[in-house]
């Protein structure tokens, strides 16, 4: 028997990371951008692999991954080759795809390398063996569930698109941690500008995971960052509970199912024999110099961690607050534009990860998902700081926010807060006759505490609109007459 104590999983990843902002495909010329296109129409000759066709590297693509690599602090190669992956699936129309290995004298564009990212436990360091440049398969798509459905549909759009795969070293040790390092993985990623994460598809990953001890299984294409930790404590339970049943885990590889949520045993025996790997003939090998491979290293822009340490020392916000805006881009961005107008970034960054990144999680959506606007909300804490609206008000604002709503039309919606003493009073003598026995509470001065309840009451018959501070003084001015 196996104390479930002792059980330690070990999860590596295959990320495979589309190059969206390319402009065309890997080795043709049609465009990338094939979201939202009707099926089969981004395609030529070379992509759908019609005979006497030949593929002509892009050069951007190159770039792309070396720029990766640079970040990743992996070693770019000076020679590099593309292998043929054999392999038949309806939805890759050669009957093989053009990648990279790493075995029979192949080289990836670039090998090792590592990424840091802190968790709640401490600072965290997972190894890359290796990055590589490969074209995506075609989609199909089915009528509902993979297995359920009566028919597959082929869309060969994005096939050829540009996949950089970044395979990692087995050095997570839980979904949590297989998640925070895809989201720093995804920032670098945004802040290189050579991919939108937030694009549907754009960022895949196949998960391997095991119990220390035990046979490894392999869940092959998760759609999303989202899915990965989902799909990998799923794989967790199931193994730990077959292991705690006295079961045994066999070697397989197994399919995501998002819409039921559980992993089932795909029947391929596929090994890396069966895939016949062979050097690329059409391709020559790709020779990248030492000068070349400098020149875009002076190309990189800032990256998440820099951008941390500079808004630390910019702006003057905690460390924490820094490292969780720039795990995204689009929010460090935000920030920073929102800054501009507002001067006070600690207030901006309080509600940035306070209220907004709550009614983000709600939605279960990012930030360049919605209309929300640098001035909008720059605007609402301006009048937060000149009293016009309470905070209280101005969390019912963040749903108006986020759908694009204007700082006047919600100051219309919400109203601003009632400073008017003449419109204040009859409220407060109102709960001061309702609370006769809290009021004396009060007069009695054994609870300092006890006034608040009153304040309250008069902020809820005014729905959070009366100025809590002139309600104070109004409440202890009619008590003391009391
Ligand atoms: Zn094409």
């Amino acid at each position: 028997m196996v104390n479930q104590g002792e059980l330690e999983v070990i999860i590596g990843l295959e990320v495979h990371i589309q190059l969206t902002k390319l402009r065309t495909k890997l080795f043709c010329g049609c465009t990338s951008n094939y979201r939202g296109k009707p099926p089969n129409t981004t395609t030529c000759e070379v992509c759908l692999a019609l005979p006497g066709t030949l593929p002509v590297l892009n050069k951007s693509a190159v770039d792309y991954a070396i720029l990766l690599g640079l970040a990743l602090d992996s070693k770019v190669q000076g020679e590099t080759f593309f292998f043929r992956k054999n392999y038949f699936y309806p939805d890759m129309a050669k009957n093989f795809q053009i990648t990279q290995y790493d075995k029979a004298g192949g080289v990836p564009i670039c090998v090792g390398g590592e990424l840091l990212f802190s968790t709640k436990t401490g600072e965290r360091k997972i190894r890359f063996s290796r990055l590589h440049l490969e074209e995506d398969p075609g989609r199909l798509s089915y009528d509902g569930s993979i297995v359920s459905s009566p028919h597959a549909l082929v869309d060969y759009n994005r096939h050829g698109c540009t996949l950089i795969e970044a395979v990692t070293e087995p050095d997570m040790r839980s979904p949590e941690e297989a998640r925070a390092f895809l989201k720093k993985l995804r920032s670098i990623v945004e802040h290189l500008g050579i991919a939108d994460l937030s694009l549907d598809g754009s960022m895949r990953c196949d998960a391997n995971i095991s119990f220390k001890g035990y046979q490894r299984v392999e869940i092959k294409n998760i759609s999303s960052v989202k899915e990965v930790e989902r799909a990998l404590k799923f794989e967790m339970m199931r193994q730990k509970q077959k292991i705690k049943a006295g079961g045994k885990i066999v070697m397989e590889t197994r399919h995501w199912d998002e819409t039921r949520r559980v992993t089932m045993s795909l029947r391929t025996k596929e090994t890396e024999k069966d895939y016949r790997y062979f050097p690329e003939p059409d391709l020559v090998p790709l020779k990248i110099g030492k000068e070349y491979i400098e020149e875009i290293r002076d190309s990189l822009p800032e990256l998440p961690d820099a951008r941390r340490t500079r808004f630390v020392e910019e702006y003057g916000i905690p460390e924490y607050d820094a490292t969780v805006i720039v795990s995204s881009k689009a929010m460090a961005d935000f920030f920073e534009e929102t800054c501009k107008i507002h001067h006070d970034p600690k207030n901006v960054s309080n509600w940035l990860m306070g209220d907004i990144s709550r009614r983000l999680n709600e939605l279960n959506v990012d930030i360049e998902e919605t209309k929300l606007d640098a001035n909008v909300l720059a605007g609402m804490l301006d009048l937060i700081k000149e009293g016009t609206i309470s905070g209280k008000i101005a969390k019912k604002w963040i749903k108006g926010l986020l759908n694009g709503e204007s700082v006047t039309s919600l100051l219309k919606k919400f109203g601003s807060k009632i400073t008017d003493e003449a419109e204040l009073l009859p409220i407060i003598t109102d709960v001061i006759a309702q609370h006769p026995d809290t009021v004396q509470e009060v007069i009695d001065g054994d609870n300092p505490r006890t006034i608040e309840f009153l304040i309250g009451q008069v902020m809820r018959k005014t729905k959070g609109q009366a100025d809590p501070e002139i309600t104070r003084t109004l409440m202890e001015e009619e008590i003391k007459k009391a």
